[in-house]
């Protein structure tokens, strides 16, 4: 794993092509997109893995949900996207700071599972 270069995003140590932010997320455009749209989205509190997520914070998980639903239709991925989390070694995780891949703006392949 690389260290936590969101963190430093967050904290504007790092610069990023920001898409949205408030008190509780940021949202930020993939520096290696895959597709036409590729932004991560991120709660600001730092969580290494969704099992750092306890009962109180579950809110903010969903929150995370909403808000990519929220932003894909705001922002014109009418016909839809893709939503990904990476998740330890096996999952391919690079960066440990909870984020949610979304991925649109054209029409993605069915085998998201490349050998
Ligand atoms: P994951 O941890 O889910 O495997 O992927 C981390 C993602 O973060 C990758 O798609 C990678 O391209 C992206 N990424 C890594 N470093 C940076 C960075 O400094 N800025 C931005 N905007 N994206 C980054």
């Amino acid at each position: 794993m690389i260290s936590d270069v969101f963190c430093k995003i967050i904290n504007g140590e790092l610069p990023a092509e920001r898409v949205f932010e408030d008190d509780d997320y940021l949202v930020v455009k993939d520096i290696n997109p895959v597709a036409p749209v590729h932004w991560l989205i991120m709660p600001k509190k730092h969580f290494e893995k969704l099992d750092d997520f306890g009962k109180k914070d579950v809110e903010l998980l969903g929150g995370a949900l909403r808000l990519a639903d929220k932003l894909a239709h705001e922002r014109g991925l009418l016909k839809g996207y893709r939503l990904i989390i990476n998740e330890g070694e096996d999952g391919g995780k690079l960066v440990p700071h909870l984020h949610i891949h979304l991925l649109g703006g054209k029409r993605l392949g069915q085998k998201i599972v490349q050998d």
